[in-house]
């Protein structure tokens, strides 16, 4: 026998399971509402058009050429990146306790973060558990125990309301042990579309400051949610202000519809102190030793594309407005699914549907219903009952709303 005789079978990332299904469906009237990418209203992959400009640029450039990049990445990227989040006059800049390192994408972002965390954060010799909200991107889950961190659960959506259990997620943050690290999405949650407001990031953030907790931002829709880049960081400009030690995975897949392009960066933000550029400067030299390990260095036409947007003034003008563009479609496919579910008579209230925000809503079908869906009228959702308004247009949000009363009745 040989080691790899005893390698048991994996289950098949449900995810791409159902986008499988989907591909094998010949019905015409088929929906595709797993997938977590833009689409138009034709139902078409969107490439944004400041980035098909930004590709002309680069492809005519004569002395592009396809070297290694830094192992931290391409400085002229994640200093915008960083700017983008914290906004360019942050102190934190001028302080000198940002630290930016390039990744593939918000996926790798949030490994390296766990990798960092899992090396170097101990409180009394041992690593602290990750507190991710109740429920989270799936693959949060197996990212933190990949690297031998122990996960556990905050409340977050609350099934009554289909909104924020606010009070439930405080307790569980107060009751944590001191300095446990906690998972927040800065916008757009996944797979809830349900955001903390204004005032409760405030008192998420005071329970936080009380226990000494240590935050992680997964950021991967700014500008996504509310199409504006500023609004959708402000809970992560909250919390810098605060003076909290923290840690952003950002991801550049959906707000730049780089998908494939693996552009994201992972940033490291100190407390301000007299001795906050120098630790800055100590995170940095290791994290491009795990970088170094993992992936030796970051792809580089993602975030060359990025790069040419955030560095020139007109182009980056442009990528707000195709921010705006999709946004905007998403919110229209939004009140257009409530308004037919409500003029249906559907049973039920509909008003998370525009309440939510971003790619995704809960829209609070049960398993047994999603599955009708799919079998009846070839609708594909996530178990869950999670679905992606992107995959919702003009032609189709009429046959989901018709589907969704038939099966809820
Ligand atoms: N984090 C969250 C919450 C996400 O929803 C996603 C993508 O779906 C990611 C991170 C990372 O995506 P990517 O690795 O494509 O940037």
């Amino acid at each position: 026998s040989f080691p790899a005789e005893a390698v048991p079978q994996a289950p098949e990332d449900p995810l791409f399971g159902l986008m499988r299904a989907y591909r094998a469906d010949d019905s015409p009237d088929k929906v595709d509402l797993g997938i977590g990418a833009y689409r138009d209203d034709n139902a078409k992959p969107w490439v944004l058009p400041v980035v098909k400009k930004a590709d002309e640029i680069l492809r005519n450039d004569p002395n592009l050429n396809h070297e290694y990049l830094p192992i931290a990445g391409l400085a002229s990227f994640t200093n915008k990146a960083g700017e983008l989040l914290l906004g360019p006059s942050s102190p934190a800049f001028e302080e000198k306790r940002v630290s930016s390192t390039q990744t593939i994408s918000g996926t790798g972002a949030v490994h390296l973060g766990a990798l960092f965390l899992a090396k170097f954060y101990k409180v009394n010799g041992a690593s602290r558990t990750v507190y991710l909200s109740n429920p989270t991107w799936a693959n949060h889950n197996q990212i933190f125990t990949n690297v031998g961190l122990s996960i556990t659960t905050y409340p977050y959506f609350d099934k009554k309301t289909k909104g924020l259990d606010i009070e439930g997620m405080k307790r569980a943050l107060a009751d944590a042990p001191e300095r446990s690290i906690i998972l927040l999405h800065a916008c757009a949650h996944n797979p809830t579309g349900v955001d903390p407001t204004e005032e409760q990031w405030r008192e998420i953030a005071d329970v936080m400051a009380a226990k000494k907790h240590f935050p992680f931002f997964d950021c991967a829709y700014q500008g996504f949610a509310s199409g504006d880049l500023d609004r959708d960081a402000d809970a992560i400009r909250y919390f810098v202000e605060k003076g909290f030690e923290l840690l952003i995975a950002q991801s550049f897949a959906k707000n730049f519809g780089l998908y494939g392009e693996r552009a994201g960066c992972f940033h490291y933000v100190a407390p301000p102190s007299p001795q906050a550029a120098e630790i800055t400067t100590r995170v940095a030299s290791q994290l491009a030793i795990l970088q170094r390990s993992e992936i030796s260095n970051p792809p580089i036409y993602g975030a060359r594309i990025a790069s040419t947007v955030l560095n020139d003034k007109a182009l980056f003008e442009e990528w707000k407005e195709n921010l705006r563009t999709m946004s905007g479609r998403i919110l229209t496919m939004r009140k257009a699914l409530r308004t037919k579910l409500e003029e249906l008579g559907t049973p039920g209230t509909w008003n998370h549907i525009t309440d939510q925000i971003g790619m995704f809503s809960f829209t609070g079908l049960s398993e047994t219903q999603v599955l009708r869906l799919r079998e009846e009228f070839h609708v594909y959702m996530t178990k869950n009952g999670r679905i992606s308004m992107a995959g919702l247009n003009t032609r189709n949000v009429e046959y989901f709303a018709k589907a969704v009363d038939k099966i809820v009745r």
